[in-house]
């Protein structure tokens, strides 16, 4: 197909359209009219073939979810609202239309649940690999953008959901075992927790926040040193995906958590006395919040104890005993 096939076709697919939209595809470039009151949010990600997923572990609009997903997870990371979003494709003669109007099923597909309008993009051909960048526009209310520098000593560190379960589905998948439906799922298709950041966008309170795409141990490193803090984790408490113990054993599930990332679950820290509303907020929403540490002292770095000891957690996961 030519571009201006594909470009068609991509049209003809079912698109959110958003009174704010002026222009959408089909000119040079597109127009909306931003919100008053509100600051625009945007973040781009991109995911190639071999490096961020190959064709025996996704299907083409697992990959389109995902592409799209992973932005959302940003956005969402914020305590911002996705609303646009534009994608480049560079396909190699391998791919298949079909095959690549299932990427745009698929981010399509995620798209109308999050309500989040595609309103232009870029396609072109590529010598060898399939690649695909998604950027995503959202807004959040003026000067209330959830930052990873907002922790501060006594708060209680939380985290969305459970852990370890895409590290899971991807190994299994590799491995050519028989992978549990939830793994499989928290890999190709990870829930996305913008009900819980629209919620959060609305409190009048701090909260700082980070979704973890890289790990539980690399994203508290990074909401450590851009608030200036140390943070303590409770292995204990880490909330596990289910079966991941029984299935691997205690230290590799653990493992998985922290370094196996990709479970677009949100990671915070909110005030000691926030954290009990906070609970009841998800709960309403069907979100399940765990307390899984503290922010101990001013300075910089991550400390997980278990069993009463406690060592310095690497960005990588690795405990320093
Ligand atoms: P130009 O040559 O002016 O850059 P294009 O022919 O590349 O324009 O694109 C025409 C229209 O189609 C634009 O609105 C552009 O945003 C949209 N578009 C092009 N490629 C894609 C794509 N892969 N996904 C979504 N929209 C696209
Ligand atoms: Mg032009």
């Amino acid at each position: 197909m030519d571009e201006f096939g594909l470009i068609n076709k991509i049209q003809q697919l079912e698109n959110v359209n958003h009174s704010s939209t002026k222009v959408g595809i089909g000119d040079d470039a597109a127009v909306f009219t931003p919100t008053i009151g509100k600051d625009i949010v945007t973040c781009v990600d991109t995911l190639t073939e071999g490096v961020h997923f190959t064709r025996e572990t996704m299907k083409p609009s697992d990959i389109g979810y995902k592409a799209l997903a992973v932005n959302i997870s940003d956005i969402a990371a914020m305590g911002a609202i996705p609303v646009y979003y534009l994608v480049t494709i560079a396909v190699p003669k391998e791919w298949t239309d079909d095959e690549i109007l299932d990427i745009y099923e698929g981010m399509q597909q995620l798209a109308r649940n999050e309500n989040v309008q595609l309103i232009g993009g870029d396609s072109v051909t590529s010598q060898k690999g399939l690649y695909l960048s998604v950027t995503v526009i959202g807004e959040v209310d003026s000067g209330k953008a959830r930052l990873r520098s907002h922790a501060e000593v006594g708060d209680v560190v939380f985290v969305t959901g459970d852990l370890g379960g895409s590290a899971a589905g991807l190994h299994q998948l590799l491995e050519g075992e028989n992978v549990e439906e939830h793994w499989k799922a928290a890999h190709q298709k990870p829930a996305m927790h913008t009900a819980l950041a629209y919620e959060i966008a609305r409190l009048p309170w701090r909260i700082a926040l980070n979704d973890i795409s890289d790990g539980l141990a690399s994203e508290s490193w990074e909401l450590a040193e851009s608030s200036h803090v140390q943070i303590e984790l409770l292995e204990e408490k880490i909330p596990l995906s289910a079966g991941l113990v029984e299935r691997f054993g205690q230290q590799k599930a653990i493992e998985m958590a922290l370094t196996g990332g990709e479970d677009f679950q949100l990671l915070g820290t909110v005030a000691r006395d926030n954290w009990q509303p906070l609970q009841t907020i998800a709960k309403e929403i069907g979100e399940r919040v765990t307390k899984i540490g503290t922010v101990i002292h001013k300075g910089e770095g991550v400390f997980m104890t278990s069993q009463d000891q406690t060592t310095l957690l690497s960005r990588d996961g690795y405990k320093h005993g």
